[in-house]
């Protein structure tokens, strides 16, 4: 098999690859999901960085012991205690049960 086919083939693939990654950087520093936006890269070519580029950014991760999470009134976020089974929201002063209490009755 060497034929013109493949070497187009091949051309479309590294052109893929190169937007791909120009992808992947971008929405690594916004703290999006990098596999997500190189697999729009691949694809969609400049479509893909352009996505990359409009995306909202994420979240920020939670420090270490701690997980977010989110109050169902007014959806603010905030970090707690990773075994902590209620918080008051910081926000609307709203006290919640967290999902792990829950699951734990
Ligand atoms: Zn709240």
């Amino acid at each position: 098999m060497d034929s013109p086919a493949v070497g187009i083939l091949m051309g479309a693939m590294m052109v893929g690859i190169v937007f791909g990654c120009a992808s992947l950087a971008i929405a690594e520093r916004k703290r999006r999901s990098p596999g997500g936006f190189f697999l729009v890269g691949f694809l969609l070519g400049p479509l893909g960085i352009l996505a990359a580029v409009l995306a909202a950014p994420g979240e920020p991760a939670p420090p270490p012991g701690m997980r977010a999470v989110m109050c169902p009134r007014c959806n603010a976020r905030q970090n707690i205690a990773r075994d902590q089974a209620d918080f008051e929201c910081w926000q609307c002063k709203l006290v919640s049960q967290t999902q792990a209490a829950y699951r734990g009755r």
